[in-house]
């Protein structure tokens, strides 16, 4: 099969068509009508095998997943996803592996609206890169640098059960084989808060993505806006799972320096926190209350007793070992 037939057939039709789409692909670019939009959000993100999912991971994982990490940047800005390009270099032609990575790709387009404009095909290792524009126009578009002192913390989700799904993989852990496969589907099928926080976002203050983990996404929030946290440790969400195999939790250190999480962690003030509940009601995603902003500089976490607690471990860093 030719390089255009396997776009044809495998990525010209993913997403619903959208009427802003003015030249869809197939030709040398794509051109979408901005005319509607003041402001657009975008980001790009790449995923190599080895690297952000392991060898064994499926291919319809591979494309939610993809799509999934960027939609959660959309998210974490307060942007609605609007058209995504897709850059996919293949070790080989293998049509039953890209109609099950289209099929992902395209159940999460679908879900959330987004349309696959354009992209670009190439052969080699393993790789996928996904560019995202998302509408920004409304003014309470949101960042990281908003955090004011006295401001509650909020996240959703509950944290730290894709990390100990990736765990799963190589580690024993004290589950059935059931419990396992549910946090290895935290892992692979990541739902991004997108609804939740285009509802939410007129309470919201400050906002983040959680992929790198709370302790080190939290710290982007501070440092970006010039302030300091207090974190309540035991109030850190996290499953019945995650309990049995924390020790009971004993230790907190993978739901907050644990991966691929893709939750959201946002601020909001303290004039705004009833309105933020109520309208979290109307979601099946919990929003938990885990501290609040300070002016003093730092995070401090403090357990049940109120005493220090020290995380052991930091977040995953690409580059931490070169430098
Ligand atoms: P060119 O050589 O002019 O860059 P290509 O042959 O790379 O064009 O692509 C042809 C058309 O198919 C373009 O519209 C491009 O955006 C689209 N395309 C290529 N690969 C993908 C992909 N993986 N996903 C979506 N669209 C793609
Ligand atoms: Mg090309």
């Amino acid at each position: 099969m030719s390089e255009f037939s396997l776009i044809d057939r495998f990525f010209s039709n993913i997403g619903k068509a959208k009427e802003d789409v003015i030249i869809d692909i197939g030709d040398d670019a794509a051109v979408v009508d901005v005319s509607q939009k003041k402001r657009l959000a975008i980001s790009v993100d790449t995923f190599v095998e080895g690297v952000h999912f392991p060898a064994q991971t499926r291919a319809y994982d591979i494309g939610w997943k993809s799509l999934a990490v960027n939609l959660s940047d959309m998210a974490a800005m307060g942007a609605k996803p609007l058209w995504v390009t897709l850059a996919i270099t293949l070790p080989k032609q293998d049509d039953e592996w890209l109609a099950e990575f289209s099929r992902g790709f395209n159940d999460l387009a679908i879900r959330f609206d987004v349309r696959l404009i354009g992209g670009d095909t190439t052969r080699g290792p393993l790789s996928v890169t996904v560019n995202i524009f998302g509408d920004s126009s409304e003014s309470s578009g949101l960042v990281r640098s908003a955090a004011k002192p006295g401001d509650k913390i909020y996240v959703s989700g509950f944290l730290g059960d894709a990390a100990l799904g990736l765990q799963s993989f190589s580690k024993q852990l004290p589950l059935t084989t059931t419990e396992q496969h549910g946090l290895q589907f935290k892992l692979n099928r990541p739902i991004p808060r997108v609804k939740e926080v285009l509802a939410l976002k007129s309470f919201i203050n400050s906002s983040i993505d959680i992929s790198d983990g709370l302790y080190a996404d939290l710290n982007h929030i501070l440092s970006a806006s010039g302030v300091g946290a207090l974190v309540y440790i035991n109030q850190i969400p996290v499953s019945r799972e995650y309990q049995w195999c924390c020790n009971g939790l004993q230790s907190y250190d993978v739901a907050l320096t644990g991966g691929d999480d893709y939750e959201l962690c946002v601020t909001v003030s303290a004039e705004k926190e009833a309105q933020f509940l109520d309208c979290t009601e109307q979601f099946e995603t919990p929003w938990s209350c885990i501290g609040e902003i300070k002016a003093e500089q730092g995070l401090l976490l403090l357990n049940a007793n109120y005493e220090e607690y020290r995380v052991a471990g930091h977040a995953y860093d690409h580059f931490l070992s070169d430098s």
